[in-house]
């Protein structure tokens, strides 16, 4: 990691170890990760110099995102919705949010995913209508990652005339007539607090709106999906990182006290290529996860294909990594005590958070062969 904010990236990352395990027997949320980042003036990360924030870049997010991940998933992803939040609002919305990000007294995240259109986030079927200066929504959302803490939601609706996809609003938590579930009680990520969302009649001033009405679409594809993408992807890198360094320790100091030519588990030939193919793994979607910021930062005309195939890339790695973990350390990773159970199961959340792996194999598929993404 090259980025000038390492020694309070490193802070954050300690408070997230510290609470991890509480987090996720538990599934409470991560306050003193958030409180960690929040005093580190980390919320404002991607917020610009101009309205406080640090200025700095998605690689500087990404760096943090994934040393956190190695720590704990659930602070990992609540870093990452707030900050692919955060870039919806520094485009979009007014200046008194954008400073309250900065100063860290804002918590984003995205309201997309619906109970009708399911992962299909790019389809919102909730709707908008047009109220004198007011705009009256109704919606099933159906997971909000921070539903019960994040201070506002980026929220997708259809449009309030037109044919569009979607329109986004900024939507505060606590609007009158919003109504938070309590938490999913998840198999992993569990302290993220993820929760539905139902909205009947709640008005918002129309100012509220971010970007145009009809342009929710665009937004998410041309602001949300590359921040998104890449952050998830450093979120599952960081847990796969995890899980070779805490299976090559576990090798390492397992000993077979009845055996002398093989009395350590990484004695055993077998053990150290399941070892191996795991750094392999990891390596190589690593090194698609820097060409993929690289793409980005540089405007390359591929950059488009990086962000679909490193979420794919990085999810699928964090998976099947995390199955050799749990058969390389045996019987004590079916326990808690190695912490490779919970890294186990926080990985699976990345396959199914839209885009799912099936959806950018099936988006990515179509790219290669020139047919277009949609329709
Ligand atoms: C921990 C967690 C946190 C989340 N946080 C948020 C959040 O903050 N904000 C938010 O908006 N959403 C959030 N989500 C929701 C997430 O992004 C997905 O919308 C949700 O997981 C989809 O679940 P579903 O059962 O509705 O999927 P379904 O749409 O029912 O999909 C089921 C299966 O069908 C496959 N499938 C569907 N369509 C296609 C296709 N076209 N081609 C190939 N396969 C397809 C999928 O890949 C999946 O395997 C979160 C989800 C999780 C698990």
């Amino acid at each position: 990691m090259t980025s000038d904010f390492r020694s309070s990236f490193e802070s954050v990352a300690l408070a997230a170890r510290e609470h991890a395990a509480q987090t996720d027997k538990n599934a409470s949320f991560p306050t003193a990760t958030i409180e960690a980042a929040r005093k580190a003036s980390l919320l404002g990360l991607l917020s610009s110099k101009d309205v406080g924030g640090l200025g700095g870049t998605l690689r500087d997010a990404a760096d943090l995102i994934e040393l956190v991940a190695r720590e704990c998933g659930s602070s990992a992803m609540v870093l990452t919705m707030h900050f692919s939040g955060t870039v919806v609002i520094e485009a979009h919305g007014d200046l008194a949010t954008r400073r309250d990000i900065a100063a860290g007294k804002h918590l984003s995240t995205l309201a997309f995913s619906e109970g009708g259109s399911r992962s299909h986030f790019w389809a919102p079927v909730s709707t908008a209508k047009k109220d004198g200066n007011n705009v009256t929504l109704d919606a099933e959302k159906s997971w909000i990652t921070s539903a019960g803490h994040a201070t506002a939601f980026v929220w997708s609706s259809k449009p309030t005339a037109g044919s569009e996809a979607s329109t986004l609003w900024l939507v505060p938590n606590k609007t009158t007539g919003l109504s938070i579930d309590r938490p999913f009680d998840g198999l992993g990520l569990r302290g993220n607090d993820s929760a539905p969302v139902r909205a009947r009649g709640v008005k918002i001033p129309a100012a509220h709106r971010l970007g145009d009405d009809g342009a929710g679409f665009g937004i998410m594809m041309g602001t949300v999906l590359p921040t998104f993408s890449v952050l998830i992807a450093s979120g599952a890198l960081g847990l796969a990182e995890s899980l070779v360094q805490k299976t090559a320790e576990h090798a390492s100091g397992q000993k077979y006290a009845h055996l002398q030519a093989a009395n350590a588990l990484a004695d055993l030939p077998t053990i150290r290529a399941y070892v191996a193919r795991m750094r392999i793994q990891v390596d190589m979607a690593k090194a698609l996860w820097n060409d993929a910021i690289t793409a980005l930062a540089t405007g390359r005309a591929d950059a488009g294909l990086r962000v679909l195939e490193v979420k794919a890339a990085a999810a699928d790695t964090a998976a099947q990594v995390a199955d050799t973990a749990m058969r390389v350390c045996g019987g004590m990773a079916f326990r808690k005590d190695v912490g490779v159970e919970r890294m186990f199961r926080d990985t699976r959340a990345s396959l199914v958070m839209a885009p799912t792996s099936d959806q950018l194999y099936d988006f990515i598929g179509k790219a290669v062969c020139g047919m277009p993404l949609f329709g």
